[in-house]
């Protein structure tokens, strides 16, 4: 425990987030013009808090503190200087040009909290290659549809990697190519895991679990639970 913590081991502490919409979530008069992009944002918070009382329950020596916390919020309804990908029928967050769209938008948004966590929100949708094994056993490239990533390195012309500005975009249209899928409700807290520098799991270079029932694995779903690393983490985020 750390002095602050020692000296004032009850003060209410708050995770802050600077929420920004790009413009594919153009809002109308200052507020949400689509239900489904405001009701996925609420169970996100939702699952946000129900992920950091299972921490403070599970751990409440270390994390009593995140049964308490609150999170708080502040919305940027500006969408005109947030870009979105380019294309307008499919647009995709999906290579290094979105990725600097990503940038700019979220160094737009407008901070009423100083040093809150920017995310940006979109109705586009987020593209990953894979491969995946075909029934012949070769080797096909596939396009994923991620509901959240979080930018903390990019791939340079020559495959390196090279550090860049964190930055983390969810989406409401999780799906690919047609596909439709629902946002799963953990989508932010997984994110925001990443972004706080979850370095427990044991795949993906430590940065997700293979555990089914972890909120760190790759396809974490709504009834998935934090471990000591993502709590230990987000617990720094709290101010
Ligand atoms: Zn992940």
């Amino acid at each position: 425990m750390d002095a602050a913590a020692s000296t004032a081991p009850n003060a209410e502490k708050a995770l802050y987030i600077q929420l920004g919409l790009d413009k594919t979530l153009a809002p109308k008069d200052g507020h949400w013009a689509n239900n489904d992009a405001e009701n996925a944002f609420k169970a996100w918070i939702k699952n946000l808090e129900d992920m950091m009382k299972f921490c403070c329950n599970k751990y409440p020596n270390e994390f009593g503190m995140m049964c308490n916390a609150k999170i708080k919020v502040a919305t940027d309804f500006d969408v005109t200087n947030k870009p979105s990908p380019a294309d307008p029928r499919n647009p995709s967050y999906n290579d290094d040009d979105d990725q600097e769209k990503l940038s700019k938008g979220l160094k737009n948004i407008k901070t009423k909290y100083p040093d809150g966590i920017r995310v940006m929100m979109t109705q586009a949708q987020i593209v990953s290659a894979a491969v995946v094994k075909s029934a012949n056993g070769t080797l096909v490239p596939i396009k994923v549809g991620l509901g959240g990533i979080t930018y903390n390195t990019k791939v340079g012309n020559t495959g390196e990697i090279i550090p860049t500005e964190s930055g983390t975009v969810i989406t409401v249209k999780p799906g690919v190519e047609g596909r439709h899928a629902e946002p799963d409700p953990n989508t932010l807290s997984h994110e925001l895991g990443h972004r706080a520098g979850y370095d427990k799991g044991d795949i993906d270079n430590n940065s997700h679990s293979s555990d089914r029932k972890n909120l760190m694995h790759p396809s974490s779903k709504a009834a998935d639970t934090p471990d000591h690393c993502w709590c230990d983490k987000i617990s720094k985020l709290l101010k």
